[in-house]
């Protein structure tokens, strides 16, 4: 096994390689959740997807409005970008019409656990970012669906 379940992410290059990588893979219905802390990195790596996907514009965080979607043909695929931080309670995701965003896209999720998490879903794929003493790293579980799309021997 050359599984590399860390990848370092010394500066910001690093992490737009990574976005790129996920973009590369990302189909209609997958989550991409991004955890970690305030500051960790999640929407610069959210951004860097959305470029990758071809939008050119700029990425407002959704840490107000929750949710901003993206729709073709600015992007490669629908995609809906939340953030959940600010959910009170993971029923108030339903409210938002995350399901119909999701019938045709891709969801990037800030703070899933707010929204009761999606790792249990085949199609999830679950990043989350460190800051360490030496910089910050991403651990990536790619669920079943992205197993023949996520290659874990390369680094970010
Ligand atoms: P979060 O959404 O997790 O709260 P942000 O992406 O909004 O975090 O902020 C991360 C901050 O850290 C940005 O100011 C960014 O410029 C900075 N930063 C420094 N190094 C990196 C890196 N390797 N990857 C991502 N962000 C970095
Ligand atoms: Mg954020």
């Amino acid at each position: 096994m050359t599984a590399r379940p860390f990848l370092a992410l010394p500066d910001e290059a690093a992490t737009q390689r990574l976005g790129a990588r996920i973009a590369a893979g990302l189909q209609a219905g997958d989550v991409v959740a991004l955890s970690g802390d305030l500051g960790a990195g999640k929407t610069t790596l959210a951004r860097a997807i959305l470029r990758a996907l071809g939008h050119a514009g700029e990425v407002p965080s959704p840490s107000f409005a929750i949710i901003e979607p993206y729709e073709p043909p600015a992007v490669r695929l629908p995609v809906v970008h939340a953030d959940f931080y600010r959910l009170a309670h993971p029923q108030e995701a339903e409210e938002l019409g995350l399901e119909d965003y999701r019938a045709d896209g891709a969801l990037i999720a800030e703070w899933p656990e707010q929204a009761g998490g999606f790792t249990h879903e085949g199609a999830c794929l679950a990043i989350h970012i460190e800051v360490g003493p030496e910089g910050r790293r991403a651990i990536v579980r790619p669920g079943p669906d992205w197993l023949g799309r996520w290659d874990d021997s390369e680094s970010a």
